[in-house]
């Protein structure tokens, strides 16, 4: 499944970096945007998250997160997302960059994770940015702020909505950085996380790409795994046992 020109520097790297998207919680029964499933109520999901909608249609935006938010209560990390946890203890220095917002990462409990597009469990205020997590939140259809009362949105960058400049630059040094890359589960077309495997390779990393579908990435990564990642991750787990 994996070349012997990988395992070599999988055998010899200090840095590693990872990023992932929404195909690597697939498998923890998560819908992906892309595709028939990036549509809610016939609406696409990419005019639905935006701040427009909030600001013009706050009941249908928040019909619409909190029936997302309705969907991850009973889901739970998989193989995929703990075999990080398990690889990320094979190397000195090892970044997850994701961008999901579906909080199974931290669950799994990998330690250096970059969430890059913030995290669906907590709500931030439009206005103050105070933040609420999803334990405290009240039973609302549309939740205020109760320090200034403005309208809340959940901590996620919506569609239009530039990243925090501080996890995009951690993002960025820990792709420079890396010997060896990742890119798992993600369509690999939204910015600027797309970028991320061209600035690894610019600076000499190895790129492997993990997903079924091919993507904008696949003819410039060094090596391709087209299998879904908890079947590629759980594999790459025991190799890394062995060699390291
Ligand atoms: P995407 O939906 O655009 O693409 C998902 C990719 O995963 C596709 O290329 C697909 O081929 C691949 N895939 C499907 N099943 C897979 C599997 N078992 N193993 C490996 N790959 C698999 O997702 P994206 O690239 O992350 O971009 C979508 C945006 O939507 C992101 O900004 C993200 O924040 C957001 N989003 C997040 C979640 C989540 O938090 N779980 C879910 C949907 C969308
Ligand atoms: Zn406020």
């Amino acid at each position: 499944m994996f070349s012997q020109k990988l395992l070599i520097r999988l055998k010899n790297a200090f840095n590693v970096t990872v990023l992932t998207g929404a195909g690597i919680s697939a498998d923890s029964g998560i819908p992906t945007f892309r595709g028939p499933d990036g549509l809610w109520k016939d609406q696409e999901v990419e005019k639905l998250a935006t701040l427009e909608a909030l600001e013009n249609e706050p009941e249908v935006f928040w019909e619409f997160y909190n029936w997302r938010r309705q969907l991850l209560k009973d889901i739970k990390p998989n193989f995929a997302h703990f075999s990080l946890v398990d690889i990320e203890n094979y190397f000195e220095d090892f970044t997850l960059i994701t961008q999901n917002v579906d909080n199974l990462h931290a669950i799994a409990g990998n330690k250096n994770l970059v969430e890059l597009h913030g995290n669906i469990t907590r709500n931030r205020c439009t206005s103050c940015d105070h933040i609420v997590p999803m334990e405290q939140m009240a039973e609302q259809a549309i939740p205020y702020c109760d320090k200034c009362g403005a309208i809340m949105k959940p901590d996620v960058v919506l569609f239009g909505e530039p990243l925090n400049p501080k996890l995009l630059r951690q993002a960025q040094t820990a792709s420079a950085e890396c010997e060896v890359f990742f890119s798992i589960g993600t369509s690999s077309v939204v910015e600027p996380a797309a970028s991320l495997p061209y600035i690894a390779k610019a600076n000499g990393a190895y790129i492997v790409e993990i997903n079924p579908e091919s993507t904008p990435l696949t003819e410039n990564a060094d090596e391709v795994i087209n299998i879904p990642a908890a079947k590629a991750l759980t594999a790459l787990v025991l190799i890394l046992d062995r060699i390291r």
